[in-house]
């Protein structure tokens, strides 16, 4: 009698679902309370251990960085921002090539949420990049949803922006990371309200034809401290999925990605270089 009821009961469950193919699976993100741990759904990262965001993978160790020191521009640098305008950066959208709507206040840029990237009207390959970041004091929010911004070489290699002193997001997700692919060396990523540092040596990729023949690396700086020594990129940041080269220009854009959270950005330069194929 239980079993006819139960049998009873699944199917009429079963006729209430939508069909299966109007109804996307939601990705099965691994939580404790807040903490953001990863997913163990997504696909292995070639030639390593561990899967895309894995929830397994260890968080990077949090190192206490030295003092900042904002460093200036050298004489052969193009300066970015130097806290006064937006001069050097557009917004490309659905709409073309906008003005940007990013805020410029006491020095700094900030993150006007869902205005679009900031995209810089030059574009760069080989390059030596100074960057200093903020995620603001007031902000709130939780794993990948705190302080979420990214430096994204040739407007694809995305290192990561986010709020990782005390907020916990799965490894290859933290700031300075490599994102989804290689977290950093090491953490040493400052309280809210005070700024950060990366510089970063980053190589473009090479391509003959449709084939990448030597892939996009990044060496970075964070506050100072080592955390990536000539990384390779697998190709475009995704987000859960393997990266895949795409063939594009030797030199693109730089941008800063606009990921619905305030964060605020100064002192931006870069030196193009001139490094072997
Ligand atoms: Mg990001």
């Amino acid at each position: 009698m239980r079993t006819l009821i139960f049998i009873a009961l699944a199917a009429g469950l079963a006729a209430q679902q939508p069909p299966a193919a109007s109804k996307p699976k939601p990705p099965r993100q691994e939580m404790v309370g807040d903490d953001i741990r990863g997913y163990s759904d997504t696909p292995q990262i070639p030639g390593q251990k561990w899967k895309v965001h894995d929830m397994e993978r260890p968080r990077p160790v949090k190192v206490t960085p030295p003092p900042f020191v904002s460093v200036p521009p050298p004489s052969d640098a193009i300066v970015l921002f130097d806290g006064k305008d937006l001069s050097q950066w557009v917004t490309r959208g659905r709409g073309g090539v906008t003005e940007p709507k990013w805020k410029v206040e006491n020095g700094y840029i900030e993150i006007v949420p869902r205005t679009g990237r900031l995209v810089t009207k030059e574009k760069f390959g080989d390059c030596q990049l100074h960057i200093e970041w903020m995620i603001p004091k007031e902000a709130r929010g939780t794993g990948q949803n705190i302080g979420n911004s990214g430096v994204e070489l040739m407007t694809r290699y995305e290192i990561q922006v986010l709020e990782s002193h005390t907020n916990l997001t799965y490894a290859d997700g933290g700031a300075g990371a490599i994102y989804g692919v290689w977290p950093p060396l090491v953490n040493p990523a400052r309280p809210q309200g005070e700024w950060n540092s990366y510089d970063i040596i980053f190589e473009a990729p090479r391509f003959e034809g449709d084939k990448v023949v030597k892939p996009a690396y990044a060496t970075v700086f964070f506050n100072g401290v080592l955390v990536h020594h000539r990384r390779p990129f697998l190709g475009t940041t995704v987000w859960r999925r393997v990266p895949e080269y795409r063939p594009h220009p030797a030199e693109e854009p730089l941008s800063l990605q606009d990921h619905n959270q305030p964060v605020r950005f100064r002192n931006i330069w870069i030196r193009r270089l001139t490094l072997p194929d």
